[in-house]
């Protein structure tokens, strides 16, 4: 039975729905070699409504053959630059024209608020591609005047070329399914690369429609594959596949340094996009009211299933009552309910066993002596849902202050000076993101640099722009992605050294 009514998602959502599910390799729209399915489940109500394939390993080995095809042969390895920007504008126009199907698809799928997988997920997707396109026609070498004391009488000329990686091995989570898949697929697409993508088997729909875009584009086939399937089965057979050049990933830093080290073992190229438990740090001159949305901002939206979500929230010691009860305030006023229903600001968490995890780590914070001064349970229905949660009376050393929640948990710390917040904000192994909150500009200028963290943040959170660099400091992760720092991610530089 379909989870949604009818009246809530469009003819053309429907119509995908009633496709079966399949995935893409080279031409072919293919179901898993073992005939296996995965069964997609709505987390609303806990009712699986469609299913996609259980491709494994021989599934990824396909689709890897098909994409060194594509990139050794045919229209591909041969279009001009100017031809890749054009064709990946075209992309973007697609998914545009197709937002709503593919928010609504991604709201069924993952939970998360329709209005947010619209004008959040959908639209940074559409822009995010238009911004890669650009960087197809500017992909430079440069030239050097080159040198050798033994060859002083000889002259010498070299230069660098920039070439594709090769065939991009892509592994992606479920907290942002779609935008995931663009930050992979636009630079590889961007810089002539060809790629396997296996989606997070808890949300494989937005991939497919994904795929299915890019082919009415116009891009050759084998260019870009989609496999959906497990990770340890599909997943691991991407890390580990000899017949690619790099493995892109996004997800958890236990996944990743397994994902890490197979890649590694062949010498492929590796980017990693890990975990994180950044700090939120409000100082003594902040207003209160504009912190207190701030941090619920930074914690509550995507469910919390954020890798940057502001987890803890430190404030100074003067100003702490103020916004916990601002923040709290917020938390509970929270309206929970279906993705699919434009009126939800807190969907369900995307499975059964996210909401597990994390309504444990509430439980541990409780045994360990924390309250909730907000939330502190699972929500009503069938549905995965977890109610927006602040805790208080939480020490350091607590599992729910050192380990990623991946949820809608935050908790809430006074502190005295700002050396002993910049210290404790550090105490974590990882490194991904930060915010400030202050207006007093010499004091949010000493501490930036203190924190060590691939992003920071002033006075927002969970801002990501195109332009910037995106990765993270210690366990967060490997490599930068976004803006121009992405495309030494997707290309090789090549050294070329004449004697004339
Ligand atoms: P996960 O690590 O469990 O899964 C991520 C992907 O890896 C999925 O596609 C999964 O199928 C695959 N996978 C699982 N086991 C594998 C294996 N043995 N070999 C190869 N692939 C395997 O993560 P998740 O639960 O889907 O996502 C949540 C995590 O992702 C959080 O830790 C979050 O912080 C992180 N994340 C990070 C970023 C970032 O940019 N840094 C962005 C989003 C999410």
């Amino acid at each position: 039975m379909a989870p949604y009514s009818d009246q809530l998602v469009s003819a053309a959502t429907r119509e995908f729905l009633a496709r079966p599910g399949r995935m893409l390799i080279g031409a072919e729209w293919a179901d898993a070699v073992s005939g296996e399915t995965l069964a997609v489940v709505d987390p609303a109500s806990g009712t699986a409504f469609t299913s996609v394939p259980a491709g494994d390993a021989a599934d990824i080995d396909r689709a890897v053959q098909a994409a060194r095809r594509a990139f050794e042969s045919g229209d591909w390895p041969r279009m001009r630059p100017v031809d890749r920007e054009r064709l990946l504008l075209k992309f973007a126009d697609l998914i545009e024209a197709n937002a709503q199907e593919l928010a609504e698809i991604e709201a069924l799928d993952n939970g998360k608020p329709v209005m947010m997988a619209r004008h959040v997920d959908v639209a940074l997707v559409v822009d995010f591609l238009r911004y890669m396109a650009g960087w197809a026609t500017k992909i430079e070498g440069s030239t050097m005047d080159v040198s050798v004391p033994l060859m002083r009488d000889r002259e010498l000329f070299g230069f660098t070329r920039r070439e594709p990686v090769g065939v991009v091995g892509a592994i992606i989570p479920w907290n942002f399914p779609l935008l995931m898949a663009a930050w992979k697929v636009g630079p590889a697409l961007a810089s002539g690369c060809t790629m396997v993508l296996k989606p997070a088997e808890e949300t494989p729909l937005t991939a497919l429609r994904f795929a299915e875009l890019a082919l009415q584009a116009g891009y050759p086939p084998g260019v870009l594959n989609v496999v959906t399937g497990l990770g340890h089965t599909a997943g691991a057979a991407l890390a580990g596949h000899k017949g690619i050049e790099k493995v892109a990933f996004t997800g958890s830093t236990e996944i990743g340094k397994l994902v890490g080290k197979a890649a590694i073992d062949n010498m492929t190229r590796v980017s990693l996009e890990l975990g994180g438990k950044s700090p939120v740090i409000v100082l003594d001159d902040a207003d209160p009211t504009m912190a207190a949305a701030g941090a619920a901002q930074a914690i509550f939206f995507n469910q919390g299933q954020v890798c940057t979500a502001g987890s803890r929230l430190y404030v100074h010691k003067s100003r702490f009552e103020q916004v916990v009860e601002g923040l709290s305030g917020i938390a509970a006023a929270m309206k929970l309910g279906p993705g699919i229903d434009p009126d939800t600001q807190v969907g369900p968490l995307v499975s059964a066993v996210q909401q597990q995890r994390v309504l444990g780590y509430i439980q541990s914070g409780f045994a360990e002596g924390a309250r909730a001064a907000a939330g502190g349970a699972a929500g009503e229905g069938a549905g995965y849902f977890v109610k927006p949660t602040v805790l208080v009376d939480t020490r350091d050393d607590m599992k729910v202050v050192r380990e990623e929640i991946f949820g809608p948990v935050v908790v809430a710390m006074p502190y005295d000076d700002l050396d002993e917040v910049a210290r404790r904000a550090n105490d974590t192994p990882y490194g991904l993101a930060a915010s400030i909150w202050s207006n007093d500009l010499s004091r949010v200028h000493r501490l930036i640099p203190r924190i060590k963290a691939g992003t920071v943040w002033v006075n927002c959170h969970n801002i990501l722009d195109n332009a910037m660099p995106f990765g993270g400091y210690k366990q967060s992760g490997i490599g930068r992605e976004m803006g121009r720092a992405v495309l030494d991610l997707y290309t090789e530089s090549k050294s070329v050294i004449m004697a004339l």
